[in-house]
């Protein structure tokens, strides 16, 4: 059996996987896709220490930080079932292989909900975008929209108005759910526009670049076309949890919560990442999760294993 078992390979699972491993105890890390998001990303300028990275780039040293050590690790296997049989942990793959370990770390990340409109996907990383700490500073000076009135798209509409020339807020609801300060603050910005009751139809571009964005106003049934070379879709990070319902706690909105040293309510379980309720879903915080709950199961396997 493993001593610590990690469930994903993007950066929190590989953070764990390093720490684990170098308390010389046996550890292993199964990933559908070792890398995780970072995989999809283009240019990363925010990793602490790394001025400039791709994602590609990056997932190749994790995956070469990792091996450093000695970790079993198995890509392209998917958990579907975690339970506790006496002392141990077993976790079903959908391959039908059971691996059994003494602790587990989740660390299967997210994904962010999109639009499905025409346009997005052939425009993503060419001006569409979900991440507006990442991509924010790439549109300085540009015209930018985002899509989702709630807290995230809210607070993505004030943050990029102080780096953009001009932003504009498509909700598809009659009004936003954001907070009432933070709808206060961006009504409150001179180069921000809010459009509600408005559904997106169409991301419009040149072939290799965004130009505009096009919504049905639904009240009056018009179509209309913003001109603009950005769009930051904010409606929802859907965490990879589905197959944890019911058997560690989670928010209604399926992230898995822990305390601060990252344990989960099923003994001997951790999580760490973008699939917890740990705030601010980013590469460097994910990987200083994996850290803290690779030491924190540590902690807990040398009291587990006191005589
Ligand atoms: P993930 O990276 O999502 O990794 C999850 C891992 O779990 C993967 O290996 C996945 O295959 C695996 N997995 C999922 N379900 C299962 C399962 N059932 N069984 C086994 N394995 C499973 N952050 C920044 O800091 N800077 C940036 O510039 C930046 N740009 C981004 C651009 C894009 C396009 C995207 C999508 C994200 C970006 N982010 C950026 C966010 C960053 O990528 C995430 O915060 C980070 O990858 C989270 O790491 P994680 O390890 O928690 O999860």
């Amino acid at each position: 059996a493993f001593e610590v078992l990690v469930i994903g390979g993007g950066p929190a699972g590989a953070a764990a996987a390093v720490y684990a491993a170098r308390k010389g105890i046996r550890t292993g890390v199964a990933a559908e896709r070792f890398g995780g998001q970072v995989l999809d990303t283009m240019s990363i300028e925010n990793l602490i220490s790394v001025p400039h990275t791709e994602g590609p780039k990056l997932a190749q040293a994790l995956e070469t930080h990792v091996k450093e050590y000695d970790v079993d690790i198995m890509n392209l296997q998917k958990a579907k079932g975690i339970a506790r049989n006496g002392d141990l942990l077993e976790v079903a793959l959908e391959s039908g292989a059971t691996l059994k370990a003494r602790t587990v770390i989740l660390s299967t990340g997210a994904r962010w909900r999109q639009t499905g409109v025409p346009g997005e996907d052939q425009y993503r990383n060419k001006g569409v975008t979900y991440c507006p700490h990442c991509d924010g500073p790439l549109f300085k000076g540009k015209r930018v929209a985002v899509i989702g009135g709630g807290n995230s798209g809210v607070e993505a509409a004030i943050d990029l108005a102080g780096i953009v020339s001009h932003v504009t807020l498509i909700e598809f609801d009659g009004k936003l759910r954001a907070d009432e300060v933070l709808q206060r603050k961006l009504r409150s910005l001179p180069n921000a526009e809010i459009i509600t009751s408005a559904q997106t139809t169409e991301v419009k571009g040149d072939g290799s670049k965004v130009t505009g964005i096009v919504y049905k106003d639904r009240t009056s049934g018009d179509i209309r076309e913003v001109p603009l070379e950005g769009i930051f879709v904010q409606i929802g990070l859907l965490p990879n949890t589905d197959w944890l319902k019911g058997v560690v706690d989670l928010t209604p909105r399926g992230e898995i919560i822990v305390d601060a040293h990252g344990a989960t309510s099923m003994e001997g379980v951790f999580a760490a990442g973008d699939c917890t309720t740990a705030p601010y879903k980013q590469i460097v915080v994910a990987m200083g999760a994996g850290a803290t709950s690779a030491l924190a199961a540590f902690d807990y396997l040398i009291r587990a294993t006191a005589p």
